[in-house]
C-alpha cells in the first residue's frame, strides 16, 4: 500500500496571483529550500525545509538538491491526432487543413489506431512536464473514448471533446448537426467529470460547422452548463474572411460564435491573433479565455498575438499558453515560453520570466477555471509537479552556476535563462497527484 504521507525537498517557484496586475514580489512565491507535503495525491503543506521538517520527520521524503520544483505545465490548446503530422512543409492554415490534416484525423475512426497514438501523445506531454491540457480529438467517438482511457488510466487531469464539423470538409469527417448533439451528448455523460476527466463541446472552428451546428453546441451548454467550450478563434487573415462570407450577418468571427451561445466563462478560444479590440473587450466582458499559441502562430504564418491587449487593466481577458501540436512545432511548454517570449519582442512588448511562467501554470489554470484544483501550491490542490533541472545541457551549465539562487532578484534571471533554452531535457521528473509519471534517463 502508497504511504498517504510523503515529502519533496527541493526548491519552488509557483505564483499566488497573477503577475500581470500584482507586483512581482507579491505575486510570486518562492522558497529557496522548501519541503512540500503531500497526502493522499493533494497538497498537505508547503513551507521551508527549517520550518517543517521537524513536523514531518518520519515522513518519507525525497530529495532533489539544486533543481527548482514547479507546478505542472498546462496546456490550454493541442490535438492529439495531429501529433503524426507536426512539422509538415509550405502551408497556411487553410491550406495545410486540407492537404496534411484532414486524412491524418481520418485514421482516428479505427479505435486502435487512436488508442495508439493516445498513449504516446500522453508519454509526450508528461515528458515534458504537461500534466494538463485541452485537447482536440477528431469527429469520431471512438477517438474520443480512447483518450479518455488512457488518460484515466494515468489519473490524468484532462479535457477533451468531440469535434464537431457539419461542412466544408472531406465527406469522411463530416457528422451532422443532429449526429454532433447525440454523439456529444453520450459522451458528456460517459466521461465529464469522470475521475479527473472533464469534456469541451469542441467545433472545429466556424466555417466548418454550420449556424445550426454551432447552436446544437449552444444547446448542449446549456444542458450542460459546467462543460468547456473549445474552438479556434481569428487566426489566420484568410479565415477571417472566410468567416464573413460563411456567416454574412455578424458582426465578426467572434460574433459567429457569440450568437450561437458559445462566448462564456468557460469558452477558451486557441489563437485570437486577428482580434479587433472589440472583440478583446467582448471576450473580457464574457470572462472567456484565449489560448495564447506562439509556436503554431509562427510555424503557419498566421500572426503576432496582441498579449498587451489580452492582458490589459481595462478590459482582462484570461489568457494561457497552447502548443497547437501539431500547427505548432513542439511538445514543450517551455520552448513555447520562449517563442512567447520572441512574438512579444517583435511586436516591442517585454514578457517577463514570471509573466511567462504564469501563463504556463496559474494562468493556465485559470483559463480553464481549474484554479481552485491546479496551478499552484496552495493547501489542498492536486499535486501535479514538475522538477526542472536548470543544468541540464552542458551550455545551460556554463550559462548557470551550480546554486540555486536565494533572492528572487537572483532568479529571475536563471528563470529566463531556463525558459529560452530549456526544453524536455529540463523536465528531470513529473508527477502526478505524488507519484512518479515520467523519469528522464541519464543525459
Ligand atoms: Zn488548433
Amino acid at each position: 500500500m502508497k504511504e498517504a504521507l510523503k515529502a519533496f525537498r527541493s526548491s519552488f517557484l509557483d505564483f499566488v496571483d497573477d503577475p500581470f496586475y500584482i507586483s512581482e514580489d507579491k505575486s510570486v512565491r518562492y522558497i529557496h529550500d522548501g519541503l512540500i507535503v503531500v497526502r493522499d495525491g493533494k497538497v498537505e503543506e508547503l513551507g521551508a525545509y527549517e520550518n517543517l521538517q521537524s513536523k514531518y520527520a518520519g515522513v518519507p521524503t525525497t530529495c532533489y538538491p539544486g533543481m527548482l520544483i514547479v507546478p505542472g505545465f498546462i496546456d490550454t490548446h493541442i490535438h492529439f491526432p495531429q501529433m503524426e503530422m507536426i512539422a509538415a512543409y509550405g502551408e497556411q492554415l487553410l491550406e495545410w487543413l486540407s492537404k496534411y490534416i484532414f486524412p491524418t484525423e481520418g485514421k482516428f475512426k479505427d479505435k486502435i489506431y487512436a488508442q495508439q497514438v493516445a498513449s504516446i501523445f500522453l508519454d509526450e506531454l508528461l515528458k515534458n512536464g504537461t500534466t494538463t491540457a485541452l485537447v482536440f480529438t477528431t469527429v469520431y467517438p471512438e477517438s474520443v473514448d480512447a483518450f479518455f482511457e488512457e488518460a484515466e488510466r494515468r489519473n490524468l487531469r484532462m479535457i477533451a471533446g468531440k469535434v464537431m464539423m457539419d461542412r466544408n470538409a472531406p465527406d469522411f469527417l463530416l457528422d451532422t448537426a443532429e449526429t454532433s448533439y447525440y454523439e456529444s451528448k453520450a459522451l458528456i455523460e460517459k466521461w465529464h467529470k469522470k475521475g479527473r476527466l472533464l469534456y469541451a463541446v469542441t467545433p472545429r472552428f466556424a466555417p466548418t460547422s454550420t449556424d445550426e451546428q454551432l447552436r446544437i453546441g449552444g444547446k448542449l451548454l446549456q444542458e450542460f452548463p459546467d462543460v468547456y467550450l473549445h474552438t479556434h478563434l481569428s487566426e489566420n487573415v484568410d479565415e477571417v474572411l472566410w468567416v464573413k462570407e460563411l456567416f454574412p450577418n455578424c458582426e465578426g468571427y467572434l460574433d459567429a460564435y457569440d450568437r450561437a451561445g458559445l462566448v462564456g466563462d468557460r469558452s477558451v478560444f486557441a489563437h485570437g491573433v486577428q482580434l479587433t479590440d472589440k472583440e478583446f473587450q467582448r471576450l473580457s466582458a464574457a470572462k472567456s479565455a484565449i489560448a495564447f499559441c506562439p509556436t503554431s502562430n509562427l510555424f503557419l504564418g498566421s500572426g503576432l498575438f496582441k498579449i498587451e491587449k489580452a492582458k490589459s487593466r481595462e478590459h482582462p481577458v484570461k489568457v494561457g499558453l497552447g502548443t497547437d501540436v501539431g500547427g505548432g512545432t513542439s511538445f514543450s511548454i517551455l520552448e513555447t515560453v520562449s517563442e512567447a517570449y520572441k512574438v512579444a519582442q517583435l511586436r516591442r512588448q517585454k514578457l517577463s520570466p514570471f509573466k511567462a511562467l504564469f501563463l504556463a501554470t496559474l494562468g493556465g489554470a485559470r483559463a480553464l477555471c481549474l484554479e481552485d484544483v491546479i496551478g499552484n501550491f496552495d493547501v489542498g490542490k492536486e499535486a501535479d509537479f514538475v522538477v526542472l533541472d536548470m543544468q541540464s545541457t552542458p551550455l545551460m551549465a556554463f550559462r548557470n552556476s551550480s546554486s540555486i539562487p536565494t533572492s528572487l532578484d537572483e532568479l529571475v534571471d536563471k528563470v529566463f535563462s531556463l525558459v529560452i533554452m530549456g526544453d524536455d531535457r529540463a523536465v528531470h521528473t513529473t508527477y502526478i497527484m505524488g507519484e512518479l509519471a515520467y523519469e528522464r534517463s541519464s543525459l
